[in-house]
């Protein structure tokens, strides 16, 4: 019988570079994910790399390290994850005031330049002058989300882990010791086992009776095949809904709604955005909901009709082009930056879930996280285990 060092759960860009960083350590690892063909949050995100972002001395120093760690990790992977730089740009709705929405951004590490009309569609000729004030400029970094993932467990591999494509049912053991975890089709026995599994992360622990602050969002979005029209930047609003619609959650918490699985939407929203990848083809978005059932199913022609209407009003030339719907959970958590660490009372379970800005703080903190279990000392990890209890 192999009983493994560490079990990842979970594929996506998170559980796909712990699994890397815990082999480097020298760990025997196995990453379970249960789609042979991803279907998850990472396959469908934009790839921006928010590195302007930090708003305290932690969120600068890992976005510092982020956009370091990416601008190496192709050399590093042997494999291309077309990380570039590229501008981001947050529209500003005629309505409102720029100055105003520029102030909202005063909290951040790096100041967004404001452009006004005209400069604006200079540097985005795709925008629609009649829709926009004006627009902030911010130096972003993009990778190819999935190209990473697969960079990833490609160098995973290399190092001796294993990939098995199986669902996890639930966590083995009890007494408040975990031990491996059962599938549908095996029991594999491991010393501690790490849940990456995104927006299903809540679900899976709750079988075990283990609550953490972990919650998500439904996405909606269009991704379409290459097209001919080039966008020269990532394309944002500057006033976005989606982290309002996050802090909702701690007060649905007290509300005890997450453990009904309702289906009635609690709430949702649609922040218009678009990127384009190295190869033409684009991802447009998206709306975000919060419904606390993971398995709701939605009315996709009405959203896909939503999406484009209100997307096409700042990029016209969305309206028509071909594409397809897609939903996905996303992971969020709303009292810290991360749910991180060994789980509460309990043994042989740790959680690395819930970032964010996830592209530019994964790769640092599984890097940090896997030193940390190795017996390095890591006062980030420290502090953020601390914040999960
Ligand atoms: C439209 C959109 C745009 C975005 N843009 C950005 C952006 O620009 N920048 C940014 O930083 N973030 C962005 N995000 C968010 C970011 O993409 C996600 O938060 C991140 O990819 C989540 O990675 P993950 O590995 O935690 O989860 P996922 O990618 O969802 O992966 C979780 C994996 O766990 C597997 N799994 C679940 N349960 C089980 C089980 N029981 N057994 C086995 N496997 C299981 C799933 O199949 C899945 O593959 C965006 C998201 C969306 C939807």
């Amino acid at each position: 019988m192999t009983i493994y060092d560490w079990i990842v759960i979970g594929a996506g860009i998170t559980g796909s570079a712990l699994a890397y960083e815990l082999s480097k350590q020298k760990f025997k690892v196995l990453l379970l994910e249960k789609d042979v063909v991803p279907n998850n949050a990472t396959v469908y995100s934009y790839g921006g790399l928010a590195y302007w972002s930090g708003t305290n001395q932690l969120t600068r120093q890992l976005c510092q390290e982020g956009i370091e760690l990416h601008r190496n990790l192709s050399e590093e992977l042997e494999a291309d994850t077309e990380f570039r730089e590229l501008d981001l740009v947050l529209t500003i709705d005629k309505e409102d005031d720029p100055i105003q929405i520029l102030q909202n951004y005063s909290q951040f590490a790096v100041t967004p330049e404001l452009l006004d009309l005209q400069a604006a569609c200079e540097l985005e000729p795709l925008l629609n002058p009649k829709a926009i004030a004006g627009i902030l400029k911010l130096p972003h970094g993009h990778i190819h989300p999935q190209k990473t993932a697969q960079a990833y467990q490609q160098a995973f591999l290399r190092l001796g882990g294993t990939i098995v494509y199986e669902p996890v049912i639930k966590l083995l053991g009890s007494e408040h010791l975990i031990q491996g975890v059962v599938t549908s089709q095996n029991t594999y026995y491991a010393a501690n086992t790490v849940v990456c599994a995104g927006g299903l992360t809540r679900s899976l622990l709750k079988q075990s009776d283990i609550v953490v602050k972990n919650y998500f969002t439904h996405a909606q979005l269009i991704t379409t095949p290459p097209v001919d029209f080039k966008l020269r930047s990532i394309i944002m609003p500057a006033r976005q809904q989606r982290f309002a619609l996050e802090a909702t959650a701690s007060e649905i918490e007290q509300q005890s709604l997450w453990d009904r699985l309702d289906d009635q939407p609690i709430q949702s929203i649609l922040d218009a955005g678009a990127v384009q990848f190295l190869d033409g083809s684009l991802c447009i978005g998206q709306i975000s909901g919060i419904i606390t059932n993971p398995n709701v199913k939605f009315d996709q022609s009405l959203a896909e009709v939503k999406i484009r209407q209100q997307v096409a009003k700042i990029l016209p030339f969305v309206e028509k082009i071909p594409g397809n719907f897609h939903h996905c959970l996303v992971a969020f958590t709303t009292n810290s930056i991360a749910v991180i660490g060994n789980v509460k009372n309990w043994s042989g379970v740790y959680v690395f879930n819930g970032f964010t800005s996830p592209l530019v703080f994964v790769p640092p903190l599984a890097r940090r996280f896997a030193n940390w279990v190795a017996g390095k000392k890591d006062q980030i990890i420290v502090q953020l285990n601390n914040d999960c209890q």
